[in-house]
């Protein structure tokens, strides 16, 4: 281990990094040495691996030797960014005091643990999502759940009953460091740690023993939970906000915005439908198929995330939604206020990280210039959506009083800063002239300094006549005279000689000495009043982080609302009704992320509309790629996006209110995962049963394939009777078994085809909803399309007619090809007719017994030969 190789060490530098190593074993520490920060011992081996640095030694021949890597502190962000991304924590010991004001030996201290969920700098961070570090409270009543964003400063907190509930949420929001503790005996908690990792990832998900209670105060919102549920709730939120702080030893880390949540207020989103509908991430990968980016026209940070948050937590509140759709409308109806009030946005910086990297201690000078800038921009939006007369407005917008801009702090802001102050305190020239006094007084002794330097040269040249004496100033070597070679016997001997070197001599004298020390020492002070300066400033921004922070959320709503009105009419989205009606009514519903990729003008739309009370359940049947899914998660997302309070893609819709979204797509999506397709696929089935209720709405496409014929459409059979007569939810279910479409004799259940035409042998997908079930499976001419061979296809199609003309003699004249189950009996295929021979039903049975959409055509070709010897044979 580092700590005792670094332990044995006996330079009190080493001592020092030993015992900031002990009392952070699990970071890599980073420690400072001059301009750089090194690593030791097995930090060092693990960044040679993790960063590509070259392995060094300290002390190299000697007993104490140490493997050592280093890194420029400039360039620290990105090593510290490339750690953190590969799971590992970074502790930054730094030098406590300027080595060059300093006797013996520098203090140095462990000022930051930055961990993945912890982090705050830029470089660290996705703009556009929260950095949520997650807690668990298990406890024997329940699981405490909160979520902290240190970067932004907010934090939610609620509770939920179990483990595998809580882990649900984490889905959902994503976040990139979990701790779990609680009152639970030890293996129960170990057990907890063991199932999140498997189910998140093992990296992110850390235990995290210490008591929860203690010296962090958190004043709460209002809360109608009972006692338990809040005592719960705030245990785990005293953990996340006590992990942040001992990560942060040297400032205060003070949540800004406290949200409880009930969870129970939120439309639940299972994962599996989240990922399936592609809500925030596609399954390819690909961020421009999602539903977020394609509603996504916010201009900030905060609007952005906020954004993603509402996409992923819509609401099951009436009337907060039709508040949140009420602002939209504001700016759908008023476009010269939406677009002044975007073009302010676009100036407006991400205020609520840069205040909380000024809390933190990390913000830079043009950092603090950015606030100025965003504050300046946020003061304009202010005053644009407060100067409206009309108050029924101004009660939409939210400005019936306007939040607070900090004017006094912008003021101060907007005075002190240049216009683009340095990325480096260390650069200077931060301040602007007129500022402050004191500090225009250091500045011009600093320039008088210079200019008396310039006289003194002028002085010295005339005096010893060399025209080409020099007066300059290294960081090393400080102030020198310096003379050419061939002008050296010139200087007198009073001049003392400092340094030789190529071109000549380096002299220095008294008078020189002296002004020297002058400059330096008023540009010490310069830098220190700066300090000074800087530090008041972000004493005052720290005063107000409170209110900034409020003004940052607000902002970010109406960034929200404004970028959701352009949408709307960007892409002809209309205003949802959303009730507590018992339907589900879209006229005309488009897929607002497949209609933006198709050719303009070509996206077919559809109608939908399902009733408790009534039609609860569509059955749709339609050949492969007529657009069964695209309906389903069409309907699934239009849901959201009213529950969210966003407009809508449709000419018409009402939504009676969904507690749930619930989905299932067919088997060869989970192949990739390696399980077992059917477990998997049943799985998922069992718990969308366990949880939907009425009012869920329930997407299922293609369910049964992952078995044999029989099993699946047994098992999908049971599945919509089961959900039709007990759930009583509404309900899309997309299948490719004809022979379900005889459920249409229940009265809550109605068929719809998604219509394509052959022509020719051709097919042409028309995505066309129609009431009544699809009339042919068009199998083979989707395998045509697919280009198939033709001879391969001529012989499918006459199997198929055998198949069919079997299938219809078999089970008599009069019954159609859809039949009826009597008795609740799947008489699904009867036996073979009684002239066939054994080998012939042997066939028979097993062509019945095909899914041919799942086989390749090589492998149709081996069956065939295969079924030829055997009616041979
Ligand atoms: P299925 O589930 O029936 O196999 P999909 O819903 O996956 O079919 O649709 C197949 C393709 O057809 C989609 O990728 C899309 O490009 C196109 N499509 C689907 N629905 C429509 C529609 N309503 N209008 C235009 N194109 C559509």
């Amino acid at each position: 281990m580092a700590v005792s190789k670094t332990a044995a060490s006996k330079t009190p530098v080493m001592q020092q990094h030993a015992e900031a190593k002990l009392a952070y074993p699990d970071a890599v520490l980073f420690f400072r040495l001059g301009d750089f920060y090194e690593m030791f011992g097995d930090d060092a081996v693990l960044c040679a691996q993790a960063l590509d640095l070259t392995l060094t030694s300290r002390n190299k021949g000697k007993p104490d030797e140490i493997p050592m890597a280093g890194v420029p502190y400039h360039a620290a962000h990105g090593y510290v960014g490339r750690l953190l991304a590969q799971g590992h924590k970074v502790a930054i010991c730094e030098q406590m005091a300027d080595p060059k004001l300093t006797k013996g030996i520098v203090p140095r201290a462990v000022v930051r643990v930055i961990t993945p969920g912890t982090a705050t700098h830029d470089d660290h961070l996705e703009a556009r999502s929260n950095n949520w570090l997650a807690a668990l409270e298990l406890t024997g009543a329940g699981v405490g759940l909160s979520l902290f964003d240190l970067s932004t400063g907010e934090l939610g907190l609620g509770s939920v009953p179990s483990v595998a509930s809580a882990l649900g949420e984490l889905a959902r929001v994503r976040p990139r460091e979990v701790l779990v503790g609680g009152s639970l005996p030890e293996a129960a908690l170990g057990e907890a740690v063991a199932s999140l990792r498997q189910a998140l990832s093992p990296a992110l998900v850390s235990p995290d023993p210490a008591l929860a209670e203690g010296d962090v105060e958190l004043a709460l919102p209002d809360a109608a939970a009972s006692r338990a549920h809040l005592d719960i709730a705030r245990a785990a939120a005293a953990r996340a906000v006590r992990f942040a702080r001992a990560c942060n030893p040297t400032s205060s880390v003070t949540p800004q915005r406290l949200v409880r949540w009930e969870l129970s207020d939120t439309l639940a989103i299972d994962p599996t439908a989240q990922a399936h509908l592609e809500l925030v991430a596609s399954a390819s990968g690909d961020a421009r198929l999602t539903l977020l980016h394609a509603i996504d026209a916010t201009c900030t940070a905060g609007g952005s995330r906020l954004m993603r948050r509402r996409l992923l937590a819509p609401l099951k509140d009436i009337a907060t939604i039709r508040r949140r759709l009420d602002m939209v409308e504001v700016f759908v109806i008023h476009s010269a206020l939406r677009e002044r009030l975007r073009r302010e946005l676009d100036k407006v910086t991400d205020l609520e990280r840069l205040c909380t990297r000024v809390a933190v201690g990390e913000a830079t000078p043009r950092d603090l210039g950015k606030l100025r800038d965003g504050l300046v921009a946020a003061q304009a939006a202010v005053a644009l959506l407060s100067d409206i007369d009309d108050p029924a407005l101004r009660e939409t917008l939210e400005t019936r009083e306007p939040p607070d801009t900090l004017p006094e702090l912008t003021d101060t802001l907007a005075r002190a800063l240049v216009e683009h102050p340095p990325a480096q305190t260390k650069e200077g020239a931060i301040f602007q002239p007129d500022y402050d006094a004191a500090l225009n007084e250091l500045c011009s002794l600093c320039e008088s300094g210079a200019t008396h330097m310039t006289e003194l040269e002028a002085k010295l040249r005339a005096q010893v006549d060399i025209p080409t004496l020099k007066v300059r100033f290294t960081r090393v070597f400080g102030w020198y005279i310096e003379v050419g070679r061939s002008h050296v016997r010139r200087v007198p001997e009073s001049w003392r000689r400092k340094q030789t070197v190529a071109t000549g001599e380096r002299y220095t004298l008294p008078e020189l000495e002296e002004l020297a020390e002058r400059i330096e020492h008023a540009e010490e002070r310069h830098r220190a009043r700066e300090r000074e300066l800087l530090a008041a400033l972000v004493e005052r921004i720290s005063a107000g982080s409170n209110r900034l922070a409020a003004l940052a959320a607000q902002l970010s709503s109406w960034d929200c609302a404004s970028a959701l009105a352009e949408v709307a009419l960007r892409y002809d989205y209309v205003r949802p009704e959303v009730d507590a009606s018992d339907v589900l009514q879209i006229e005309d519903g488009r897929h607002p992320v497949v209609e933006r990729w198709a050719a303009a003008g070509r996206f077919v739309p559809n109608d939908v509309d399902l009733t408790i009370e009534g039609a609860r359940l569509w059955l749709i049947t339609g050949p492969n790629m007529a657009g069964k899914s695209t309906l389903l998660r069409q309907t699934a997302l239009i849901t959201i996006l009213a529950q969210m309070g966003s407009y809508v893609p449709a000419r018409r819709a009402r939504i009676g209110l969904v507690d749930r979204v619930l989905s299932r797509v067919g088997a060869s999506d989970n192949l990739a995962r390696g399980e077992s397709t059917f477990m998997v696929e049943m799985r998922e089935t069992a718990e969308i049963l366990a949880s939907a209720s009425e009012r869920s709405l329930v997407i299922l496409d293609e369910i049964g394939r992952g078995t044999s014929t029989f099993d699946g459409l047994a098992i999908a059979w049971a599945v919509a009777e089961h959900l039709a007569r007990s759930v009583r939810c509404r309900t899309l279910f997309a299948t490719h078994y004809h022979e379900m479409t005889a459920l249409d004799a229940d009265p809550h259940i109605v068929n719809h085809s998604v219509s394509a035409r052959e022509i020719d042998g051709d097919i042409v997908f028309l995505h066309r909803l129609v009431r009544g079930p699809a009339n042919q499976s068009y199998g083979v001419a989707v395998a045509k399309l697919a280009g198939l061979p033709s001879s391969v296809l001529g012989r499918a199609s006459e199997l198929l007619a055998t198949f069919e003309g079997e299938k219809i003699e078999s089970s008599g004249p009069k019954r159609s090809r859809t039949r009826r189950p009597s008795d609740g009996q799947l008489s699904l295929f009867a036996p073979g007719g009684d002239g066939a021979s054994a080998a012939q039903r042997g066939v028979t049975e097993r062509i019945r017994g095909l899914d041919v959409d799942r086989m390749s055509p090589l492998e149709a070709l081996r069956l065939l030969a295969e079924l030829k010897g055997q009616l041979s044979g």
